[in-house]
């Protein structure tokens, strides 16, 4: 009974065209599209100390660790400066050629020490090129896969050579950040950087406090290579080359 009940209507009964409901009108094109709003808000700090002026040598720069003692939470990594080849190096994902060099200077470092140098590299506390930095997780937790929470604080001592009188300038470094803030995060970012410059006023080569004049080529397009380690922006009345330490041949 249901099957012929169904074929009768199937077969042109005039009155089935018209049991269709109409199709519900298109709703009207809205003045202003309704937005669902996303958002992303990300804060990265950093703190620097004064330069301290260390006289010596080379062997000074396998001091760095220590003068960590009593601050780190992990064991230091120092990270020499970047291999001139890998220049245009940015920890920026979308800028691909320079995050692959980035990554072919950093990717094997640990994930505290890649957290550090995309955090401080960012925010132009430290500058890889030529700067010599030993790292560790100064203050709070990392998540499990090893990387530091957003109010941790990362850091340690950076080191370049002064280009003229050739002593290692070492100064303090902390810096954090991520997704979200915490009140008391600068007020123990300054406390730990306090006790870094301490350590490297104790560490028994400092001279004293130095002002850091950043290495540079000086006017746009006058540094000159260094002919020892190749790093090009040195300043072109430079004795010693900030990033490798040796002297600068003039010609
Ligand atoms: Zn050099």
């Amino acid at each position: 009974m249901p099957l012929e009940f169904l074929r009768r209507k199937g077969t042109g009964n005039p009155s089935s065209k018209a049991a269709v409901p109409e199709p519900a009108p298109p709703p009207p094109v809205p003045e202003e599209a309704v937005a669902q709003e996303h958002q992303l808000r990300l804060t990265f700090g950093a703190k620097t100390s004064t330069g301290v002026r260390l006289q010596g040598g080379p062997q000074l720069l396998a001091a760095l660790p220590r003068m960590l003692d009593g601050l780190a939470m992990t064991e230091p990594e120092v990270v020499e400066p970047r291999v001139t080849t890998l220049a245009s190096a940015s920890p920026s994902i979308i800028r691909t050629e320079e995050a692959t060099e980035w990554l072919r200077a950093h990717g094997a470092n640990s994930p505290i020490t890649r957290h550090a140098l995309f955090v401080l590299e960012s925010l132009d506390a430290i500058d890889p090129a030529y700067d010599t930095f030993a790292c560790a997780l100064l203050d709070g937790v990392v998540d499990p896969s090893g990387y530091p929470e957003y109010a941790s604080i990362v850091g340690g001592v950076a080191a370049h050579w002064d280009e003229s009188t050739g002593d290692l300038i070492v100064r303090g470094v902390v810096g954090w950040g991520g997704r979200g803030t915490r009140g008391d995060t600068d007020r123990i970012a300054t406390r730990l950087l306090g006790r870094l410059l301490g350590n490297i006023l104790e560490s028994g080569e400092a001279l004293g406090l130095t002002g850091v004049d950043r290495p540079g080529a000086g006017p746009a397009g006058t540094g000159v290579t260094c002919q020892h380690c190749g790093y090009p922006n040195v300043h072109p009345r430079a004795v010693y080359c900030p990033k490798c330490g040796m002297r600068m041949l003039h010609s």
